[in-house]
């Protein structure tokens, strides 16, 4: 009966840690998504679906790819 008591002890104090988080978490302000400029898409050369240019796969002739399996096919 002793653990059990203990159990529901760590339970509640776990969910009410996690519910703090949860409304100290906030979205970014305006002024921050702001600061942040928004990342170019490039269509893949393969299937045509938009991808970050940071997420691209690039061949040798500069040309973009949403994976290196689509690159390699060309
Ligand atoms: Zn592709």
């Amino acid at each position: 009966m002793k653990y059990l008591l203990l159990f529901v002890v760590a339970i509640v104090g776990l969910l009410l840690h996690k519910r703090q988080r949860a409304l100290h978490r906030q979205p970014p302000s305006r002024e921050a998504r702001r600061l942040r400029p928004p990342e170019p898409m490039h269509a893949c050369s393969h299937c045509g679906v938009h991808v970050p240019a940071s997420r691209c796969v690039w061949d040798a002739q500069r040309r973009p790819y949403c994976c290196a399996e689509h690159a390699r096919q060309g």
